[in-house]
């Protein structure tokens, strides 16, 4: 009887942000891969004296790195009596979902990352001082430029060989820094396929012996922070521009709430420079890139569409990140059907 490995990854209970782990389980063919589970001691996630905790298999995609049969298992994080473990946002979101589903939300992320050395600055900056100034290295070709090509296209392979659904990717504004597209998904679809986009882009890059980092502001000074533009929708937005503007006033009546749960150090990334608005202040507008919200062009042509919420940092959690928007948008559109 032949076997398979399977990848079981999760979100680990590290602060100020969760740190994906992993760990290999050897399967029969033919057989699923099982409810199992680790030390939770080790992750922030338990005590060392009640140290188990339990790993729920919720999402299984082909294995691009091993081929052949091989799975990577995406997981929620539950306690032994089988409730959802107080690091699982996942199962937030689910509830959230599942409320409002008859809303049809969908999310494009835009996940910003950046590559470090082993100085701790960015690929691409030298030894000493700074690299000549931010201008063109945002979709910039040439090796002045450009850091990192040959990880970015290894990364876009496998994720596209393991059928999750990125629809883009492209060079940011500071050398070293990229961008991939994950979407337009369900806010549970999109948050999933997004963290095994990230665990694949840390893995890939070991094999290029260099590091990923979804630190929101990887270089002090004048350099742009790194987000994770939320783009969103609901079947109203996609049909009326109303319902557009409707969700953007829906947001300001919670911005706050919102970015305290955008991502660690948020304020140091969105200072009213480098394309944000300031944490602290909420505005909307058409094709405005220095406002929380901005409405792209086609929208307001089209009369409907979606909005962007240009604020989650790189390093957020994309199911609290769903979860908000969800809550926020359908929350006051529901409060406005039965006012
Ligand atoms: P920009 O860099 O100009 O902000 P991108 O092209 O990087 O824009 O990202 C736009 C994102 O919007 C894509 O991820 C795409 O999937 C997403 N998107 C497009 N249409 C919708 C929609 N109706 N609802 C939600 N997201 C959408
Ligand atoms: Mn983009
Ligand atoms: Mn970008
Ligand atoms: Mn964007």
């Amino acid at each position: 009887m032949g076997v398979y490995k399977a990848e079981y990854i999760w979100l680990d209970g590290t602060e100020p942000t969760a740190l994906m782990r992993s760990k290999t389980k050897i399967i029969e063919q033919g057989k699923e891969p099982p409810i199992w589970g680790f030390d939770g001691s080790s992750t922030n996630q338990a005590p060392g004296d009640r140290s188990d905790c339990v790993l729920d298999p919720v999402f299984i995609i082909p294995d691009p790195i091993r081929g052949d049969d091989n799975v990577l298992v995406l997981c929620e994080v539950l306690m032994t009596d089988m409730t959802p473990h107080p690091t699982n946002t996942r199962a937030l979101l689910r509830t959230a979902a599942e409320k409002y589903a008859s809303y049809e939300c969908l999310f494009g992320l835009e996940q910003e990352y950046t590559f470090m050395k082993q100085d701790g600055t960015p690929l691409g900056f030298p030894a000493n001082g700074y690299p000549a100034p931010q201008g063109p290295y945002y979709c910039g070709v040439g090796g002045s430029q450009i850091y990192g090509r040959d990880v970015v296209e290894a990364h876009l392979e496998v994720c596209l060989e393991a059928g999750l659904g990125l629809s883009g990717i492209n060079a940011e504004v500071m050398p070293g820094q990229w961008e991939f597209q994950v979407g337009p998904l369900g806010p549970l679809e999109v948050a999933d396929h997004l963290i095994l986009a990230r665990w694949l882009l840390c893995r890939i890059a070991e094999d290029f012996e260099c590091d990923a980092t979804f630190d929101a502001k990887p270089a002090k000074g004048d350099w742009n922070g790194a987000g994770c533009h939320a783009n969103f929708s609901t079947n109203e937005m996609r049909e009326s521009y109303d319902a557009c503007i409707a969700a953007c006033e829906a947001i300001g009546n919670h911005y706050l709430e919102m970015v305290n749960n955008y991502g660690h150090g948020i304020q140091d990334r969105l200072t009213g420079a480098h394309e944000t608005q300031k944490w602290d202040t909420f505005s909307y507008g058409v094709s405005d890139r220095g406002a929380s919200i901005r409405i792209p062009w086609q929208v307001e042509r089209d009369g409907k569409g979606y909005i962007e919420d240009r604020r989650p940092n790189a390093n957020c959690d994309p199911y609290v990140v769903a979860r908000m928007m969800v809550n926020a948008v359908c929350m006051d559109a529901e409060a406005l059907k039965n006012a």
